[in-house]
């Protein structure tokens, strides 16, 4: 083979198989970001707590059909203390990295950044600072120089926001950090968690982030189920009634298909529906406007609807236009 017929087997060998970076530190992302940026070369983020489904390598496609086959696919991997409250599922998400990054490089993504809390929250641990509530070492144990937090004041309060306090504070605190992490032309955030994606936008226009935000569908399972990580709480009988959220969703937009309906009656029609399976506890089911996310009295055609259901040990969330 002569060298220039190598050098082409190569290429083409290597625009198909990717080699695929894991990066653990900050600031290595940080130089390869800027390295690419430097290039000119458009960066595509999709950020993800692991554990991934087809709802999450979806994003992985979009990102790369945004930046092109020239662009970077960078996809972070962290599960986010802060954004979990005290009594919930952080200590038990479910997490195989290695399965995730299997799945990743098979998708083409350049850059999987899977970094640490001490990488993301340094200093975190205890604080010399002398208190009536001493523990043994007559510290109290308070973040020591991780203080930095972004609060987006509108959009969070409701729904998600009423159900878990200081749940978008961490969201939109971590988010702002990938971004300045990946530095990332555009980033790709799922409809799945639709008062999500709606903070993350607001938030990157208040703080001027020179950053697309570009937002995905729902990718469901055959009953409806919306993909998500914690669909793997559903054991036994408990997954056939998962699919309960997306038959609500589907009442709801029947019923509104042929009048306005007032949101109470709804609202109670759809806690008989959900209550009607043995498992499933309606947490909130709320009917707002896509843009404000503020509540109606009348719910219509075009009108957004979110709900979150306790089934078993798993909160499923789901939402739809009616
Ligand atoms: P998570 O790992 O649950 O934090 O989700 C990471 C990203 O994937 C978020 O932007 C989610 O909205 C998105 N996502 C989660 N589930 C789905 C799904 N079923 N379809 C599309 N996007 C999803």
């Amino acid at each position: 083979m002569t060298g220039a017929l190598a050098r082409l087997v190569f290429l083409a060998i290597g625009s198909t198989l990717r080699r695929m970076q894991v990066v653990t530190s900050v600031a290595a992302m940080q130089r390869l970001a800027k390295k690419w940026r430097r290039a000119g070369t458009k960066i595509g983020l999709v950020p993800t707590m692991g554990y991934l489904h087809a709802g999450h390598l979806s994003l992985v496609q979009r990102a790369r059909k945004l930046v092109g086959k020239k662009g970077k696919v960078a996809v972070s991997i962290y599960v986010n203390p802060t954004q979990f409250g005290p009594k919930e599922d952080l200590s038990r998400y479910p997490r195989d990295l290695k399965r995730d990054l299997k799945l990743l490089r098979e998708e083409g993504a350049d850059v999987v950044f899977v970094p640490s809390n001490e990488e993301m929250y340094s200093g975190t641990g205890v604080s010399p600072v002398r208190s009536k509530s001493k523990n043994r070492t007559g510290e109290t144990p308070v973040p020591l120089s991780y203080s930095t937090y972004v609060v987006e004041e509108n959009l969070s309060r409701l729904m998600e926001g009423a159900s878990r306090p200081g749940h978008f504070r961490g969201v939109a605190t971590v988010v702002a950090k990938l971004f300045n992490i990946a530095q990332p032309d555009v980033a790709v955030f799922g409809a799945k968690d639709f008062q999500q994606a709606a903070v993350i936008k607001r938030m990157t226009r208040d703080l001027n982030f020179p950053i697309t935000i570009d937002i995905a569908p729902t990718c469901r399972e055959p009953d409806g189920l919306a993909m998500s990580s914690r669909n793997k709480y559903l054991e036994g009988d408990l997954r056939r009634q998962g699919s309960v959220l997306w038959r609500g969703i589907q009442r709801a937009q029947a019923l509104v298909k042929k009048s306005p309906v007032s949101a109470k009656k709804l609202r109670a029609e759809l806690k008989k529906l959900i209550e009607s399976e043995p498992a499933p506890k309606l947490d909130y089911v709320e009917f707002f406007d896509p843009e404000t996310l503020l509540p109606v009295n009348k719910v219509r055609r075009g009108t957004h609807m979110a709900l979150a259901v306790f089934v078993g040990k798993a909160r499923l969330i789901d939402n739809a236009r009616l």
